[in-house]
């Protein structure tokens, strides 16, 4: 069972490897690292795992994207949410998921083409329990969405989940050492490539770093002379607390033309908007929120789920909870994982807007490429790409 706990001195020494960050990712990457046969250290700067971003987000996991690269990634991932219990070997243990679907929402008559074409490519990269849905389909299964909707995308094994739990998972369920109240603070090469990670409680010998920092992987790209392609854009949630009637079945819906979304949520219900206005920032632990974030995101979510309205009407400001955190972006929009070339040793595991429901087979794909199960030529995702003149942005319908 991975030990979580703040080192001291005598706990630094030689490891396998050492990945750099408790989020989902760098958890999800320090088991699969720990699986393939690995001594693993996990430095995390603050004082728990999935303390920053990944509790921020709405927890939410799709297979609907149209990049290959991204299914290849998601189905995967899904199936070991579905049999979690089994991939950590820990009978019983939950991830409260739930698998309520996605629901891709349009009114607009240009939008209906795009979400058709959609559907098309999904079928093709076989993600083939993808629906399209027309009108009189929408309201027979969704009664409570607006009569004005046209036409939706729509897969039932879509859902959310909890990922306090996943993470926690993801670290009882290997033999890596966590060390908490860990700050990475620079990294040593030699002639052979990385060869140490020094940190505010000590150095660890290594041959093996990976970079899963979160907004802050620029930062850790830095030590080795590296400027990854990297922008966190920070976003906003909201959790509003209502004695309104939300229907508790209801699936994560999207409106695609304005990028808002919402789901239920035990006593409530979760929503969000992403800002295509919102600036790239300099990511920081405290990330501010907008006191007005919740009434233009309820304005945006009652346009096509007019129960909104009433809660609009009712809600009032201690029944409002919202939290930020950041999306990163990459060129493509899709992560980078793999081997640096520049730098024998210094993988990355970073660049996620979606980073939540990609975490497993992410950091299974650590795994395979440092004990040389998968050629970095056969990643698509190798952080070299783009200068190889690859990684073009797809066409997902919406950055969530
Ligand atoms: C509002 C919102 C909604 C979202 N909704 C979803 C969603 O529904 N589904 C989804 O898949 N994604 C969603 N996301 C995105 C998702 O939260 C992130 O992609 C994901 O959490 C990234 O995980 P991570 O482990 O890379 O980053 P983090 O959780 O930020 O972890 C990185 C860790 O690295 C640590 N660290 C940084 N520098 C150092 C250092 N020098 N030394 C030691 N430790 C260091 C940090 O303290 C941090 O704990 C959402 C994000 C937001 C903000």
């Amino acid at each position: 069972m991975g030990r979580i706990f703040t080192p001291t001195e005598s706990d630094f020494g030689t490891a396998d490897s050492v990945v750099i960050g408790g989020g989902i990712v760098g958890t999800a990457t320090a088991f699969w690292l720990s699986k393939v046969g690995l001594d693993v250290v996990l430095v995390e700067m603050r004082d728990g795992l999935s303390t920053l971003t990944t509790p921020a987000s709405a927890e939410c996991f799709r297979a609907q994207f149209t990049e290959p690269a991204m299914v290849a990634l998601a189905k995967p991932s899904i199936e070991m949410f579905e049999h979690f219990a089994e991939v950590i070997g820990i009978s019983g243990y939950s991830i409260s998921i739930k698998q309520q679907g996605y629901l891709f929402l349009t009114d607009d008559a240009k939008t209906v083409t795009d979400l058709k074409e959609s559907i098309d490519q999904l079928h093709k990269l076989g993600v083939t329990d993808s629906e399209y849905l027309d009108h009189d389909e929408i309201l027979a299964r969704f009664p409570f969405v607006s009569d004005s909707v046209l036409a939706a995308n729509f897969r039932q094994r879509d859902g959310w989940l909890s990922c306090h739990e996943t993470t926690q998972g993801f670290a009882k369920g290997c033999d890596a050492r966590f060390f908490i109240n860990t700050r990475a603070t620079g990294i040593q090469t030699d002639a052979k490539g990385v060869c140490a990670v020094e940190t505010n409680r000590g150095i660890l010998q290594t041959r093996i770093v990976v970079n899963a920092a979160g907004p802050f992987a620029a930062d850790i790209g830095r030590m080795v002379s590296l400027d990854l392609p990297l922008e966190p854009v920070r976003r906003q949630k909201v959790f509003i607390q209502t004695p309104v009637a939300i229907p508790q079945d209801a699936p994560f819906t999207i409106d695609v033309d304005n990028n808002s979304y919402w789901r239920p949520e035990p006593g409530g219900v979760i929503i969000g908007w992403v800002d295509p206005d919102e600036p790239v920032s300099k990511p920081s632990e405290k990330v501010h929120t907008d006191w007005e974030f919740p009434a233009i995101t309820l304005e945006k979510v009652k346009r096509l789920t007019p129960f909104f309205e009433e809660i609009e009407k009712t809600v009032r400001q201690p029944h409002i909870s919202t939290s930020a955190g950041y999306y990163v972006y990459t060129p493509d929009d899709q992560p980078l994982i793999g081997p640096v070339p520049e730098v024998p040793g210094f993988y990355v595991n970073c660049g996620y807007w979606a980073g939540v429901m990609l975490s497993p087979a992410a950091g299974k794909r650590i795994g395979d490429l440092v004990t040389a199960k998968l050629d970095p030529k056969d990643n698509p995702l190798r952080p070299s790409r783009f200068k190889e003149g690859l990684g073009k942005k797809g066409k997902t319908l919406m950055s969530h």
